[in-house]
């Protein structure tokens, strides 16, 4: 059995069940208050933490793997492996400045105060840039503490430009780009390290087709290689003839990103009746 520890509530809480659930693992729901609950049909159990607490309950073996931000878990300091990013919880932290100041570049900061509810993430950027700006250390509101005085700028999750606007704030630096994370104790028992592995196939599988689209088309059998070249597939194109002599289907997938570039070539081409669907999972 291999103990997970996701967020209990908050912005990650709902993304990390849903991708449990879409790897196949279920979970009981129901019980709004529960701490643990088990999955019926993996061996897996889950811990209901804040994710504050999360990186440290790894670090001390109360449980095995987490979901968490990359934020909270550098925040930590805590020695863990980072075994893949999971594409949720998507933020940034930055530096944010009065915006009726102006800021120039990062050596400004020398001599400066900065709240933050992240100072050891701070306390390494400044030390790798060569920066003397002293910390606040505050663990909420931290938009609003140049306003009363308490700072001379912040280091914060940006959540939206116009939270910063209404403190009158500009972003001026962004210093990392986070998203929730599979984190994994430093070591575990081999029969662990076996439901690990189990646990990332799945969800690579999960994560893999997120990204990729199965794409279907009409084509003049004149055009069967060149578009194939344009969509190569997995291995190669799927060509099934249509009832109609001179044409066939071409079955393919492709990455989204790559589809929005290619439909001019296809169109070129000849290619009709093309439709691009959704794939649930993907085993390469
Ligand atoms: P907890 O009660 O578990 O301590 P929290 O209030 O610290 O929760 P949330 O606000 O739920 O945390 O955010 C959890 C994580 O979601 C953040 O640490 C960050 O990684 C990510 N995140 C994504 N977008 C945002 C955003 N706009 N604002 C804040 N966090 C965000
Ligand atoms: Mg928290």
């Amino acid at each position: 059995m291999l103990t997970l520890a996701i967020q209990k509530k908050g912005r990650l809480n709902e993304q990390s069940l849903q991708l449990l659930r879409e790897s196949g693992i279920h979970i009981a729901n129901g019980m709004k208050h529960r701490l643990k609950s088990r999955s019926s049909n993996f061996p897996v159990e889950i811990l209901y933490l804040r994710d504050d607490d999360i990186a440290e309950c790894l670090a001390n073996g109360a449980a095995d793997i987490g979901i968490v931000g990359e934020n909270e878990f550098l925040e930590s300091g805590f020695d863990l492996r980072r075994i893949q990013k999971l594409g949720f919880g998507k933020c940034r932290l930055s530096i944010a400045f009065p915006k009726n100041k102006p800021f120039g570049s990062l050596k400004n900061l020398n001599g400066l105060s900065i709240a933050t509810s992240y100072p050891n993430i701070l306390e390494n950027f400044l030390q790798e840039n060569g920066l003397s700006a002293s910390i606040h250390r505050i663990s909420g509101s931290v938009e609003i503490t140049p306003e009363i005085g308490l700072a001379d700028a912040i280091f914060d999750i940006i959540s939206s430009g116009s939270t910063l606007v209404s403190n009158g704030l500009k972003e001026v630096y962004t210093v990392l780009h986070s998203e929730a994370v599979l984190l994994a104790a430093k070591t575990l028992p081999a029969e662990k390290e076996e439901i690990l592995n189990q646990l990332i196939f799945r969800l690579r599988s999960v994560l893999k087709a997120a990204v990729y689209k199965y794409i279907l088309l009409n084509v003049p059998n004149e055009k069967i290689e060149i578009i194939c070249k344009i969509l190569p597939g997995m291995k190669s194109p799927t060509v099934i003839p249509l009832a109609e002599p001179g044409w066939s289907s071409l079955h393919s997938v492709i990455r989204e990103d790559d589809f929005w570039q290619r439909i001019d070539r296809l169109k070129e081409n000849g290619a009709q009746g093309i439709l691009v669907l959704p794939i649930e999972k993907m085993i390469i």
